[in-house]
Order: C-alpha cells, then sequence, then structure tokens
C-alpha cells in the first residue's frame, strides 16, 4: 500500500429526516482543520434518496467537495447499500482519512466499512489532529475508565478512520458564499440483490429528550434519594427549559432512560449550562460533561469531587436549594 495515493479528508454526511444531522456539520468544522493542515481537500459524501440539494450545505459548512450518491435504493439506511456506495467511493478516490459521526448510523456504517478494507477504525473519539508531515491521524478518546486520554493511531494502512462522539468538535458558521464541487456519482445496484429489505419504519413515540442538543441541562444524581425526589430535577428542568441529564446510578436505579445518561457510557454533551445536582462527579461522569459553558453544582458535601470540576458549587441541601431556584426563575 503507498500512502502516496491517498489524499483528502473525508466526512460521511449523514442524513435524518430530510437534514443534515448537526455532528456531521461539526465533524467538517473539524475536518476543515485537519485538511488545512495536510494542504488537502475537504470532501462529504452524501448517500440518500432526493438528498442532493443538501450537498450545497455540505459546502457551505465547510466541504470542498460533495461526492453524491442520490438514488431510491438509499431511501432508508440500510449497512449494506450504504457500505457498497462509500466502498465503491473509498476505491476511486482514495482518501487518506474518513470521519463518522458516532451515532447510531455511523458506528454501524463505519464498522462495515472497516471489514471490508484493510484498514482499523477507532471508536468514539472526542479529540483529533493530524500530523502536518505523515498525514497520521490523532485520534483521542478516554481509556481506562476516562483515567487517560488514549491516542490511537494507524500506522500501517490508508484510510485512517473514526467515529467522533457528537458536540465535541465544532461546525464553522454556515457560509452561503463558500463555493466547491459538487460530483454525481452512482453504483450497480439492484434492489433484488440487497438483503435486507424496510418493510415498515416505526417511530418512537415518546418524547424524548435530545441532552445532546440541550443548551442547558439540568442533571441529577443519585442525591436526590428516590425517583420521587428526582421529580425535583424534571421540575426545575422545566421552569427553566432544560433537557434532563443523569448519572448512570440513577440510570441503573431505573430513575430515568438510558438516553439522559452523561458520561464515559452514556452521551457526550457541551451545553452552554450545566447543573449538576446530588452528582459526586466520578471521572466517568465528568468525562461526558466537561466540556459544558459553565458547569454549576448542588451537593451537600463540600468535599465531593464536583466541586474541582464546576465554575460555581453551591454547598446545600438539593431539597431546600433547588426549590428555591425554582421560585426564583418561576417569576424571572
Ligand atoms: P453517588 O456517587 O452516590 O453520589 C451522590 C452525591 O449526591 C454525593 O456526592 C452526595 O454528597 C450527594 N448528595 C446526597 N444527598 C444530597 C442532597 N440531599 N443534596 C445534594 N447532594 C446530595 N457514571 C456516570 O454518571 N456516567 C457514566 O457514563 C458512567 N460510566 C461508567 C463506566 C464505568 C466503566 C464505570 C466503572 C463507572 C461508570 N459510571 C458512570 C459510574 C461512576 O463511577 C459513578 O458511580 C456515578 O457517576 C455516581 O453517580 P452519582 O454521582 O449519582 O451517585
Amino acid at each position: 500500500m503507498s500512502f502516496e495515493d491517498y489524499r483528502g479528508v473525508w466526512v460521511f454526511m449523514e442524513v435524518k429526516d430530510g437534514a443534515i444531522v448537526p455532528v456531521a456539520k461539526e465533524l467538517l468544522g473539524a475536518g476543515r482543520q485537519l485538511a488545512d493542515k495536510r494542504k488537502t481537500e475537504l470532501a462529504g459524501v452524501l448517500i440518500g434518496d432526493g438528498v442532493s440539494a443538501l450537498a450545497e450545505e455540505a459546502i457551505y459548512y465547510g466541504a470542498d467537495q460533495v461526492y453524491v450518491y442520490d438514488a431510491p435504493i438509499f431511501k432508508h439506511y440500510r449497512t449494506e447499500t450504504y457500505m457498497r456506495a462509500l466502498l465503491a467511493c473509498t476505491e476511486k478516490y482514495k482518501p487518506e482519512i474518513i470521519l463518522y459521526g458516532a451515532t447510531s448510523t455511523g458506528k454501524d456504517l463505519a464498522s462495515a466499512v472497516a471489514t471490508d478494507l484493510p484498514t482499523g477504525l477507532t471508536a468514539d473519539t472526542t479529540q483529533l489532529d493530524v500530523e502536518e508531515d505523515t498525514g497520521l491521524l490523532l485520534a483521542s478518546r478516554p481509556a481506562f475508565g476516562g483515567n487517560i486520554m488514549a491516542t490511537i493511531l494507524c500506522k500501517k494502512y490508508r484510510p485512517q478512520m473514526a467515529t467522533v462522539r457528537p458536540k465535541v468538535v465544532r461546525a464553522l458558521p454556515r457560509d452561503a458564499s463558500r463555493i466547491g464541487t459538487i460530483t454525481r456519482e452512482s453504483i450497480e445496484l439492484r434492489e433484488e440483490d440487497v438483503r435486507t429489505k424496510v418493510l415498515e419504519i416505526v417511530r418512537q413515540t415518546v418524547q424524548r429528550v435530545r441532552i445532546d442538543e440541550a443548551d442547558i441541562i439540568v442533571a441529577g444524581g443519585k442525591g436526590l434519594g428516590s425517583p420521587a425526589g428526582f421529580q425535583l430535577i424534571h421540575e426545575f428542568a422545566d421552569v427553566i427549559g432544560a433537557a434532563v441529564g443523569a448519572s448512570r446510578d440513577v440510570v441503573e436505579a431505573g430513575w430515568i432512560g438510558h438516553h439522559h445518561q452523561v458520561g464515559q457510557t452514556g452521551v457526550t454533551v457541551t451545553p452552554k449550562i450545566y447543573f449538576a445536582i446530588g452528582i459526586s462527579g466520578a471521572i466517568q461522569h465528568i468525562v461526558g460533561m466537561q466540556n459544558s459553558g459553565l458547569i454549576i453544582a448542588i451537593n451537600k458535601d463540600p468535599g465531593a469531587l464536583i466541586f474541582q470540576s464546576c465554575h460555581y458549587g453551591i454547598v446545600g441541601d438539593a431539597f431546600e436549594i433547588v426549590p428555591m431556584l425554582i421560585e426564583q426563575f418561576k417569576h424571572a
């Protein structure tokens, strides 16, 4: 394998409900920096049915080039069809780096592509950099229970691939004056050759709070004592228009669903404001919220670890302080 043949940084442009998902725009922001450092091109790969109009959006968010596979066979995400398109494109243009959002689709596609290419995949990364001269991708992620950051290298193979958690890198501001190239691509693929068929899409009916997209999060921990005590977190969140987050112990106790869990084995969040209430501040929780704009902790133990990771700390009983905050904000 000659590394000289591989050029460019690519981002898989995941589309959901007719729009490019936020993490793909964030990756264009990060990819732009990597591409500039390598003095190479940043490309987006857009796959779907009726997605051509989104190609310009990818350019406005930083891409120089967009490869578009637009056909009915790509209407729903299926590992097999998307993988075939991406593999064909990779073989044709030979990118040096491919980035995917660490969403369920991105993780599935990246691992499927990695099994077919002679290369590896660094999953769930939170930091990206590239060596300017060698093009070696420096993909970092928490390791050993979140106690260290491990930088994982793919020294022998190209392309280098990583999935990147939502909200850990920043999108560039949308710039509609940017120009780039849109290249239409296609592959020979007939519906009867695809093993998976989508029979029906059943949408989840419960209102799901997207903590990874919230500007304000009120997160509660075991300090709330019980499911009834945890209602205080919901009440406060409602009053200030925040999403509800939780520690793993709360999720494991069944007080709230897993998609509210913040941390190493939950979601990484970067809201403008993060309230940590009755949360001890274990490292596995901190790695998931430490990049929040403003962290406010409420804990009755002055020695709680959370006070080492917050901007403002209130030492006191949540059941005394939070009702006071609710009253204040209700009348604000
Ligand atoms: P506790 O540690 O029990 O802390 C409760 C806190 O509430 C204490 O600090 C206490 O002083 C305070 N308190 C009690 N009563 C009150 C009151 N009335 N008012 C105010 N404060 C009060 N954890 C996560 O959160 N996310 C993860 O993704 C995650 N992943 C993990 C992965 C691994 C491999 C491992 C080993 C652990 C992981 N954990 C994770 C668990 C983590 O180590 C902690 O156990 C967990 O975060 C603790 O939850 P907690 O802070 O709610 O509970």
